[in-house]
């Protein structure tokens, strides 16, 4: 049972659980196997203390959880942001190990977070919090072993000073220890919009298989950061019309569209879409219950659940957060036959080129943009194919066909490494 509920609409550990036994079951998966595999294997909790700028100091919350290690090192991104908990990072801990394993790359799962505020922190303040913590998960990570990456409101500099706090402690320079690093400190070309071109790839493919046109398709974008805004701006590129987008500050409208790299010009220089010209505001509720034909969901969990699902109207919805959608959520959207390409596929690209990066970094050896790009493109076509293939032929939704073939292929390494007592 899960410990402490992240949101009164649910607890995502909870929710993880849940869609872990609805493939399991599908799968009839041994008890032996699931019990193996259901749990996170570590859950570091640390505190951090830092020196504020007033003097102060204030005792931080940490975490990082290794869900399962049976493919390879845990991989998973690193979160700062007021409502992390130990649940939450288990279960995004928990989606990692699946995703990787629907897109076969060689890693487990892995997640870590803070609970903090960076937006009212100053860079002083972040910088320290951030060292503080790489020293205090030490034990946990390295390029073998578990390998940080972005996540919700962290960036490349934050993941420059990981990798500068964890190599000195070696006493020279190691750039695997963390993906999504800048680029002159040996980051991959196109790390920084794998998300969103990944989010794009599936989305083109769910349409091919829906026979609806991408060119005019009505796109909505709930969270527009690093994954939504540039999902976001990959697909106006591909001539939709997003017609709507938001962040923490403000949701905006306009039924022509919104000009998309002007908005992200706007979000660079304002911090929101907010007080967008040409265009008007509106409520969450009413950005999620537009009539669209794509609702792309990237800011956080739960965001539609059992209250609010049978407001939508969209055809597609584009997982690009993880757990945007509760299990009461999935069971009223299959009823309406609204079609989802589920998170561990969905927003999967991140994590792709986060494993070419530590391959580049492993070898010495760095990648022109395109090559990332054809190789993404390749495995995530690849990755919505199988997944879909389960869907048809197993007649379950698109979010249990995806957990079946990476809860399978962790089982199927589980097995043949005879990981049993
Ligand atoms: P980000 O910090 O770049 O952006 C998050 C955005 O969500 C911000 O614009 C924020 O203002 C907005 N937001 C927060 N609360 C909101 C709310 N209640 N309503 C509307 N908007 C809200 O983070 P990100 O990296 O883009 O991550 C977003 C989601 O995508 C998360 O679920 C994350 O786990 C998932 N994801 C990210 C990556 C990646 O590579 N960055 C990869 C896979 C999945």
């Amino acid at each position: 049972m899960a410990t402490a509920a992240a949101n009164v609409l649910g607890n995502p550990y909870d929710a993880a659980m849940e869609n872990f036994e609805i493939a399991a079951n599908a799968l009839e998966l041994e008890m032996n196997i699931r019990t193996m595999i259901k749990y996170p294997e570590r859950v570091l909790g640390v505190t951090v203390p830092i020196k504020m700028d007033n003097g102060e100091v204030y005792p931080f919350q940490g975490y990082r959880v290794q869900h399962n290690t049976s493919r390879g090192p845990a991989k998973g991104g690193i979160r700062y942001h007021p409502n992390v908990n130990e649940d939450e990072i288990k279960a995004l801990a928990s989606w990692m190990t699946w995703k990787c394993a629907v897109v076969n790359i060689p890693f487990g799962g892995g997640k870590g977070g803070v609970t903090c505020d960076p937006k009212n922190m100053s860079q002083r303040e972040l910088e320290h919090l951030t060292r503080r913590y790489t020293n205090a998960i030490l034990p946990l990570i390295g390029p073998g072993r578990d390998i940080p990456a972005p996540d919700v409101y962290t960036n490349p500099q934050i993941m420059a000073w990981i990798m500068d706090t964890y190599s000195m402690t070696k006493g020279y320079l190691i750039p695997g220890v963390v993906t999504g690093k800048p680029i002159s400190l040996g980051g991959s070309q196109g790390r920084n919009e794998a998300t969103g071109r990944g989010v794009l790839y599936t989305v083109q493919c769910a349409c091919e298989h829906l026979h609806l046109p991408l060119k005019r398709a009505k796109v909505v974008v709930q969270g527009f950061g690093n994954a939504g805004s540039v999902a976001a701006d990959l697909l106006h590129s591909h001539k939709c019309y997003v017609m709507a987008a938001s962040d923490s500050r403000g949701c905006i409208y306009n039924k022509d569209g919104l000009d998309i790299p002007t908005l992200m010009l706007h979000k660079e220089k304002t911090g929101s879409v907010a007080g967008f010209p040409s265009s008007e505001s509106i409520t969450p509720q009413e950005l999620l219950a537009l009539e669209c034909d794509i609702l792309i969901p990237a800011a956080l969990e739960n965001a539609i659940h059992g209250g609010n699902a049978s407001q939508v109207r969209a055809k597609i919805i584009a997982e690009a957060a993880n757990g945007p959608v509760t299990p009461d959520a999935d069971r009223v959207l299959d009823v309406n036959g609204v079609f989802i390409i589920p998170d561990i596929l969905c927003n999967a690209g991140g994590v792709t080129v986060s494993y070419f990066e530590w391959v580049q970094d492993e070898q010495h050896l760095f990648w022109e943009e395109q090559e990332v790009y054809a190789r993404l493109e390749r495995i995530m076509k690849r990755s919505f194919s199988e997944v879909l293939t389960i869907h048809l032929e197993r007649k379950v939704n698109m979010r249990t066909a995806a957990n079946m073939l990476g809860i399978g292929r962790v089982a199927e390494a589980t097995r043949v490494r005879g990981l049993y007592p």
